[in-house]
């Protein structure tokens, strides 16, 4: 039973739990996807239904931000803990370099995808990227195909949310892989384009806050933090 938090139902894993049931949906025949929501997504779901039908229809929910997890807390439903995307998808891709497995990663800027390949490639020996593909294309059919062509088993699909949950759900099935991850701006950090926070910052859960002081056009889109910890507090108040 997934834990519900403002309409958006999570699974209940440790890290470890989820790259293991990543592990078994890429080998499972059919299309699987999996969707790592923040607060700001769960508030866009609130907002848009298409979006709210593209998360919850994922076969894996798992909680990146650390306001999930506050949020879950409050409303008397902890999670087990964080499970941020960029540290499944490295989990993941270890699994991937040992079970020889084709990933292929689509978005973002022009080139950005293939420098991150290139890094990958050195940072998990073994690991197979059928292909790449930027993030801003007009017509899904030439990319579906592409994707089906490379024989990928895995796709990152890195279109900025709620893009890229509705593009899996329309698509997955249709490019032959057996698992999509929707992971935002990570092809940005596996480029090595955009840093990572500090660890002190990622191990206090703050790297919102390293994003927001590093990046503070980000405050728009950063509003919806309070408006979510206001709508969980809303919550709770008509628990009984
Ligand atoms: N992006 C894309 N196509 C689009 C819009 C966005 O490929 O039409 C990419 C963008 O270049 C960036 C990522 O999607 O690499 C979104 O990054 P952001 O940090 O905004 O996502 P978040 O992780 O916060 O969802």
């Amino acid at each position: 039973m997934r834990i519900q938090v403002l309409g958006v139902g999570f699974d209940n894993y440790t890290m470890e739990q989820a790259v293991a049931e990543g592990v078994r949906l890429m080998g499972t025949e059919g299309a699987h996807y999996a969707v790592t929501p923040n607060p700001e997504i769960v508030e866009t779901c609130r907002e848009d239904p298409e979006a709210a039908e593209a998360v919850n229809g994922a076969d894996l929910v798992l909680p990146d931000g650390i306001g999930i997890i506050y949020g879950a807390k409050l409303l008397g439903t902890p999670l087990k803990g964080r499970v941020t995307g960029i540290a499944f998808a490295q989990a993941l891709m270890e699994q991937m370099a040992r079970g020889n497995r084709k990933l292929f990663l689509l978005g973002a800027k022009p080139g950005v995808a293939e420098q991150a390949a290139e890094n990958l490639r050195r940072e998990h020996p073994g690991l197979r990227i059928a292909g790449t593909h930027d993030g801003y294309f007009q017509e899904d059919g030439p990319v579906v195909e592409e994707i089906r062509n490379s024989g990928a088993d895995v796709v990152f699909v890195c279109l900025g949310a709620p893009k890229q949950e509705k593009w899996m759900r329309r698509n997955g099935e249709a490019t032959g892989a057996h698992l999509l991850v929707g992971l935002g701006g990570c092809l940005d950090v596996f480029s090595g384009q955009v840093k990572r926070a500090p660890v002190v910052f990622q191990k206090l859960g703050l790297e919102w806050f390293h994003r927001l002081i590093t990046h503070p056009t980000r405050i728009g889109r950063m509003m919806k933090l309070p408006v979510f910890l206001v709508h969980v507090l809303e919550e709770k108040g008509k628990q009984p």
